[in-house]
């Protein structure tokens, strides 16, 4: 019977949509299939003594990326390193991608070669083989889709439903960086549309510029890890912004989780520049998107071993579920955690 009903992209949101389509294909047609759709990747167990491991991303011109302020060269190197993040957050080491492009003739040969220059960089870098792809054509803006495989040891993968009550929460690196450099990049292009002379005023905001424009997947702590013993109970990679990440890892595994404030990563400049752009940092670093740092859980057991690690900071601790997902603050107030995250529709 045709339907005449019409619900809005906006009343289910990204991710109600995600659990929507996820629905008639909970039911496997292989065995091989281990994990399908609700993961940072996919887990595929072909009976070896590891699982491999897939992921996509798409990026839209106007949407995911400003060609004004983003080079084309940055731009294929970010489309290859948030695709190697997804597989970092399955504590996995990746191995082949697959590129495919839409592009009208606004695009010279050269332009698709700077692309191709920061794909071939990422690949250096993240030691992976470009192994295949789509080329085709595009009415409006660049369309840009990677997808990626890896491998995992089987009794190393990490799902983002593993965390148990009492592990310790921690994350790499800082948060709120790249959300402050996207917001420096929109203030300079505004400034530059009103003046085309205006000098850029970008001065001492490299840290926050870079992690924007050329983000790194943290496979670096995958090896750290590795190397120490340490498998985590529950792994995400923060693409949305700390709070929704851990709204995601909290669900997944039934668990409440409680972060001091006082313990968030941020880097000075992220401070200082919060301050000059008259934002609350702590939304930035709760909410700003596109960190691609690491979030995970480990058991008590291995925290002496992750202070080893340099680059990351324990920030909390997971509860049983009724406690929920909390931010405990300086003064000791207590805050639900809200994924105010990017909201696509
Ligand atoms: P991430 O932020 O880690 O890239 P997403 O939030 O994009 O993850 O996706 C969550 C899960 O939903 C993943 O398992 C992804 O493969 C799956 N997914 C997202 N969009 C679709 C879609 N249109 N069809 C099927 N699966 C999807
Ligand atoms: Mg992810």
């Amino acid at each position: 019977m045709p339907t005449t009903q019409r619900t809005e992209l906006n009343q289910l949101g990204e991710f109600g949509l995600i659990d929507r389509i996820k629905q008639p294909f909970e039911q496997k047609q292989h065995t091989e299939t281990r994990k399908g759709i609700g993961d940072d990747a996919a887990v595929i167990d072909y009976g070896q003594d590891f699982y491999t491991l897939h992921s996509t991303d798409l990026l839209i011109e106007g949407v995911h990326f400003d060609l004004s302020y983003m080079p084309l060269k940055y731009l294929g190197y970010k489309a290859v390193a948030v695709n190697v993040s997804d597989i970092a957050a399955m504590n996995g080491i990746p191995q082949q991608i697959l590129v495919s492009i839409a592009v009208s003739n606004r695009f010279s040969v050269e332009a698709i070669d700077e692309i191709y220059e920061g794909i071939a960089e990422a690949c250096q870098n993240y030691r992976l083989d470009l192994i295949g792809g789509d080329t085709t054509t595009s009415r409006a803006g660049l369309v840009l889709n990677i997808s990626i495989i890896g491998k995992v040891k089987k009794n190393k993968i990490t799902y983002r439903s593993g965390a148990r009550e009492n592990d310790i929460l921690c994350v790499t690196g800082d948060l709120g960086a790249a959300y402050l450099g996207l917001q420096i990049l929109e203030r300079e292009k505004q400034v530059f549309l009103a003046n085309p002379h205006a000098e850029p005023q970008l001065e001492g905001k490299d840290y926050i510029v870079q992690k924007q424009l050329k983000p790194e997947a943290r496979t670096d702590i995958v090896y750290e890890l590795d190397e120490l013993g340490i498998i985590p109970t529950a792994m995400i990679d923060i693409s949305d912004g700390l709070a929704s990440e851990i709204l995601h890892l909290c669900k997944q595994s039934n668990v409440g989780a409680v972060i001091f404030e006082d313990k968030l990563p941020i880097e000075d400049i992220s401070w200082l520049t919060a301050q000059e752009l008259n934002l609350p940092i702590m939304t930035c670093a709760l909410n700003g998107g596109e960190d691609y740092e690491l979030l995970f859980s480990i058991a008590q057991k291995d925290f002496e071993k992750v202070n080893k690690i340099a680059d990351v900071s324990p920030i909390g601790y997971i509860t049983s579920a009724d406690k929920k997902a909390t931010l405990r603050t300086k003064s000791g107030t207590v805050y639900p955690l809200e994924a105010q995250g990017w909201k696509h529709f």
